[in-house]
């Protein structure tokens, strides 16, 4: 046997026409197998058996073009320029005035001295921003500024 029989006092799932919502009911009474009245487990009340209705979610959103909204006001923020586009624009503003053959390879062991350019094996040529004492430079490179190790105690 697969399922059980229902008999009174077992819990079942039935609309409660007080609290107006699906919610657990003990079984009162049954007529032939049928339930025929529940006592809802939230407000206590005694009432004939409702049962749940099939489609459960129901819940229809009262604004269906909700969803849609919430997408629409994510775009405004692209328009907006994010740090990274704008350290690039500062990279392509600086770059052409670049001394290739004063750029220094990256090496973590080596001192650089703000505006110093900086040759890095994945970013490129690149100007020393700042540097944060004791290991720290900040470098202007073509894809934004990057958070390098250095030596410059
Ligand atoms: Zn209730």
């Amino acid at each position: 046997m697969t399922t059980r029989k229902q008999s009174a006092g077992d819990i079942i799932e039935a609309r409660c026409t007080k609290c107006r919502e699906v919610l657990n009911h003990r079984i009162v009474a049954m007529v032939e197998g049928k339930v025929v009245r529940v006592e809802c487990n939230t407000c206590q009340g005694v009432h004939n058996y409702y049962p749940p209705p099939v489609v459960k979610v129901a819940k229809i959103p009262k604004n269906p073009a909700g969803s849609k909204a919430r997408a629409t006001s994510a775009t405004p923020r692209a328009a907006k320029k994010d740090p990274v586009e704008i350290e690039r624009e500062e990279w392509a503003a600086l770059s052409p005035a670049f001394d290739h053959d004063k750029a220094v390879p990256y090496d973590m062991n080596s001192r650089f001295p703000v505006r110093r350019l900086v040759l890095h094996p994945l970013f490129g040529i690149g100007i020393v921003r700042a540097v944060i004492v004791p290991n720290k430079m900040q470098v202007l490179f073509k894809d934004g500024i990057k958070l390098l190790r250095c030596f410059c105690m």
